[in-house]
């Protein structure tokens, strides 16, 4: 019969599988970018490196954004894309595989974008299309 005791040694034992050295946690996170690892499933953007390009295209007048979406930018600090607008990824993250996704999802592979444009570069015998 199963006594308090004997549950407490299986216990114990469970916990003292752990490998030594490492935690689960370090096995999880991508060796590149120290996030959660993304070699399956659906790539996660990085919303921190989408908010550096979008202050950055804000203020550089050479930008092809509108004066509202500035506005937008500046008065939601770079959390939120201005509607009619994307954040595209120059080289686009599709060219690799998932695991090395989050090496071209940085702020200067980036670039604030009206959507018709972004749109119009994927499109067959758009630069990006035949580029890569
Ligand atoms: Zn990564």
């Amino acid at each position: 019969m199963p006594s308090k005791k004997l549950a407490a040694q299986q216990s114990a034992n469970q916990k003292s599988n752990a490998p030594v050295g490492s935690t689960a946690a370090d096995c999880d996170l991508c060796p590149k970018c120290k996030r959660k690892k993304h070699d399956t499933g659906r790539y996660p953007r990085s919303a921190a490196e989408r908010k550096k390009a979008l202050l950055r295209d804000a203020a550089d007048p050479n930008s092809d954004l509108s004066a509202n979406a500035r506005n937008f930018i500046r008065k939601t600090k770079g959390d939120n894309v201005p509607p009619g607008y994307q954040v595209s990824h120059e080289e686009p993250l599709y060219t690799v595989p998932k695991s090395d996704r989050c090496e071209l999802d940085v702020a200067d592979n980036m670039k604030t974008q009206p959507t018709r444009t972004h749109r119009a570069r994927h499109k067959r015998c758009g630069d990006q299309y035949h580029a890569f």
